[in-house]
């Protein structure tokens, strides 16, 4: 019946871990978590604590549970704070089970319990044999308090045993279950920056442009605003690549990333676009407003200095500008009227900014 009890109690503990993965599934806990977050899972840690209490199994007036395991797990990633935030809460939740020798007994193992995961997880020891003391440390107090308590020796005799086999398998198994889910989480984040962002420069790959692009467009449609779109294109790239190397051609267009964001505002859409093919979506932003930041990017592009060991590399790119409502009359054309306009300054001599459907040369 024990060990029946004590078994449903994990299960509990690895459907409330599940369920805690979710809840910080965009931001995991961690020692430089923010003060709020780490009091907001502190107390998630505590009705979960609470939650295991209550399905607890009663052996007269001691009550065994793996309350101490949510605890633990938050001692290990998110430091002092969210577990002792979790221990009151627990140990508010175990006065109404009744005051009396049990719980004061109670209170003072899921405190010590609580010292000694906070302190022993700054222990420079590997994690499996941090979880091994924090879990052996909090089974010894058990065991002196439950021979302490209970008269009839035939109890701790099955009652010791029990409970510290299933701490050390809801530890493990706690354990395993949050570092399972955190890594999960982890790689899913991964991935999905990785759908979404350019490897190379940290910009929007073409794959987000396009999905942000089809968004602004309905936006600017429906809002009357403009939108105006900076294509940009390095000049004669590939003899860089080919007299410098593609290490370095890569480290330029890094560079280039770089200046294109602190040339604009944070609130622009800054892509690569493919290759060295770069945007820049301005939104709410008149032709004459781009074309002064197109002119601004491309000045800096011609002073930077880039360099290859000693020698500098001369480097300047070609822009095409197109403005919905103004060099264009339906949004979703900017893109082509931006690209037309940047294949007439790369015809018309290169090192320029070039307007759709005016191919004014600046
Ligand atoms: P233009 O002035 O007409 O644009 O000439 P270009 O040489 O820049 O244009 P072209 O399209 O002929 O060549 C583009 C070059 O960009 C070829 C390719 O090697 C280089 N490139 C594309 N992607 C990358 C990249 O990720 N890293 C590096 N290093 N080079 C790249
Ligand atoms: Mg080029
Ligand atoms: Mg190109």
């Amino acid at each position: 019946m024990i060990i029946k009890e004590l078994f449903s109690n994990l299960a509990i503990l690895v459907s409330l871990l599940f369920l805690y993965s979710q809840i910080t599934k965009q931001k995991p806990l961690n020692r430089q978590s923010s003060l709020n977050r780490k009091i907001a899972i502190g107390i998630v840690g505590g009705i979960f604590g609470n939650i295991l209490m209550h399905y607890s199994i009663h052996i007269g007036d001691i009550i065994i549970d793996l309350r101490h395991i949510p605890i633990m797990i938050l001692a290990f990633y998110g430091g002092a704070i969210p577990a002792f935030i979790s221990m009151l809460l627990i140990i508010i939740g175990r006065l109404f089970y009744g005051i009396n020798l049990a719980s004061f007994l109670a209170i003072a193992l899921i405190f010590s319990s609580t010292i000694g995961a906070v302190w022993f997880s700054c222990f420079t020891l590997s994690t499996k044999n941090k979880i091994i003391l924090t879990l052996s440390w909090n089974n010894f107090v058990f065991t002196i308090f439950a021979i302490y308590l209970i008269n009839d020796w035939n109890i701790p005799l099955v009652l010791i045993p029990t409970y510290c086999i299933i701490s050390y398998l809801g530890g493990f198994i706690g354990f395993y279950v949050i570092n399972h889910l955190r890594s999960i989480q982890l790689l899913f984040e991964k991935y999905r920056n990785e759908s979404t962002i350019d490897g190379l420069t940290g910009l929007n790959n073409y794959r987000n442009f396009d999905k942000l692009f089809n968004s602004l467009i309905n936006q600017v449609t429906v809002k009357e605003e403009k939108l105006s779109l900076l294509y940009i294109d390095i000049d004669f790239f590939k003899k860089i690549n080919d007299r410098y190397g593609h290490l370095k051609g890569d480290e330029i267009l890094k560079s280039l990333g770089e200046i294109l964001q602190k040339c604009t505002k944070s609130y622009d859409v800054v892509s690569r676009n493919g290759g060295e093919e770069f945007t820049v979506l301005l939104l709410d932003c008149p032709l004459e407003k781009a074309k002064e930041m197109a002119e601004n990017i491309r000045k800096t592009v011609e002073e930077f200095p880039f360099y290859a060991l000693e020698e500098k590399i001369h480097l300047t790119v070609s822009i095409g500008i197109a403005c919905y409502n103004e060099t264009t009359l339906k949004a979703i054309d900017i893109i082509d009227d931006a690209d037309r306009a940047l294949y007439y300054a790369k015809n018309s001599g290169r090192n320029k900014v070039c307007i759709a459907n005016q191919f004014t040369e600046k």
